[in-house]
């Protein structure tokens, strides 16, 4: 018997609304907890046990003359379709209790849906990069109401990367484009997802497509050929942009914002977009998973630190709450207030006090000085000569690779304490 029983509502909906009198439908049940699912459509992605349910248009379950488990008799009174749901027992059909699974129109309702707001419902996001970041940041946005989402990335879910990202063991081998619809989908049925597995550096095109109409787009990959594509594409079609990444084993990281008009990534990295050293084969090997990600070419045999997936949190929670200040902007979002706290093109993040920060101070005792575990907030001045924004200069980034960032790269911009 079952304990828990959810109806998808918006199944009862439609069917009310059909002419079929009699429909065979799906309960999927978690094995040995008593906890069913009825859908009216088959799941893309199933769980549990199988069970046979009939919508039925019956007035009574007496007339009832199949054998389903579930019997689901929909009725219309006013226009409003009810559902009433019976379980088969030894002693025939007994009325059992339901909860329904939002509907569409119920979606963002504060106390029978599945998300809060409505505001971002219309909004569009476009997620180059679905690793660690980029698959959190996906689902972080949709539980935060965006609507609509087009995802870029090319790779699989890997076992090398498995412990910083939200797939779990059972999508070894999926499409990261293809797992992370799915989490979007669980979080919002009805959100809309375009899907890319594309190398956008060989699929420019695509992306400029998908820019044409979005709102916002998020560059989380590991490699700066991407990085400088995505910012001449941000440029070109004036759009709002953030960048996030860690570096080497993850001790810090940050956060770019790039707006229309002011500096872009290019005018942050200056020069060093195109770095010098050869880089290709750590590329290669860190793509076929000989050298983990977050992890430079040196460091490949050192011992890995425990957490490192929450080291990649603080920046991940920042891109967030970036992206979620600028879709909201104009509108009564809650957290209109962080425009007067966020007001920085880039924001820096250290975790430990080591490499590039080892000369930073104790948490602690730090004072004025840098410290680790706390967001510093960086001007970046606009680059006149700057690549990207300031000349149509065309670089050949055949062959760049993931450079690894120091905070000195940052050159003249100053680090306001
Ligand atoms: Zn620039």
């Amino acid at each position: 018997m079952a304990d828990i029983i959810y109806i998808n509502h918006q199944d009862v909906i439609n069917f009310a609304a059909s002419t079929v009198e009699e429909l065979d439908a799906y309960a999927y049940e978690w094995e040995g907890e008593g906890v069913v699912h009825i859908h009216l459509h088959p799941l893309k992605h199933s769980f549990g046990d199988l069970s046979k349910v009939s919508f039925s248009r019956a007035s009574s379950v007496s007339t009832y003359e199949g054998d389903s488990r579930f019997v689901v008799l929909v009725a219309t009174k006013e226009n409003i379709a009810s559902a009433t749901l019976f379980e088969r027992t030894s002693d025939g059909y007994s009325e059992k209790d339901y909860v329904y699974i939002p509907s569409q129109e119920d979606l963002y309702s504060r106390n029978e849906g599945l998300l809060e707001l409505d505001i971002l419902s219309k909004k569009k996001v476009i997620i180059v990069g679905l690793g660690s970041f980029g698959s959190q940041i996906a689902i972080e946005l949709a539980k935060a109401g965006v609507g609509v989402f087009s995802l870029f990335d090319f790779d699989r879910v890997e076992l090398h990367n498995l412990s910083r990202h939200t797939c779990n063991a059972n999508e070894l081998g999926r499409l990261k484009t293809d797992a992370i619809e799915d989490a979007i989908l669980g979080k919002n049925p009805y959100a809309t997802v375009k899907k890319y597995p594309v190398n956008i550096n060989e699929h420019l095109y695509l992306l400029e497509k998908e820019l044409k109409n979005a709102d916002l787009m998020i560059c989380a990959t590991d490699n700066n050929a991407s990085r400088y594509n995505i910012s001449k594409a941000l440029v070109r079609h004036k759009k709002i942009g953030i960048f996030g990444r860690a570096i080497t084993r993850a001790e810090g990281g940050d956060v770019f914002r790039y707006r229309p008009g002011g500096p872009c990534y290019g005018c942050l990295i200056g020069a060093d977009f195109l770095p010098p050293e050869e880089i290709t084969n750590v590329e290669s090997a860190r793509g076929d998973g000989r050298i983990p990600a977050y992890v430079s070419a040196e460091d490949a045999n050192a011992i890995v630190q425990v957490g490192l997936s929450s080291d990649i949190q603080p920046i991940c929670n920042l891109m967030v709450k970036i992206s979620l200040l600028e879709l909201s902007r104009g509108l009564n979002s809650g957290i209109n207030s962080l425009e007067d706290d966020l007001v920085y093109d880039c924001y820096i993040w250290a975790n430990r006090r080591e490499k590039n920060y080892k000369e930073w101070h104790p948490f602690f005792q730090a004072g004025k000085n840098r410290t680790v575990i706390r967001w510093y907030g960086v001007n970046v001045p606009r680059n006149e000569g700057c690549a990207i924004c300031s000349h149509n200069v065309e670089l050949d980034v055949s062959g760049v690779g993931g450079f690894k960032p120091q905070v000195d790269d940052l050159g003249d911009v100053t680090l306001e304490l």
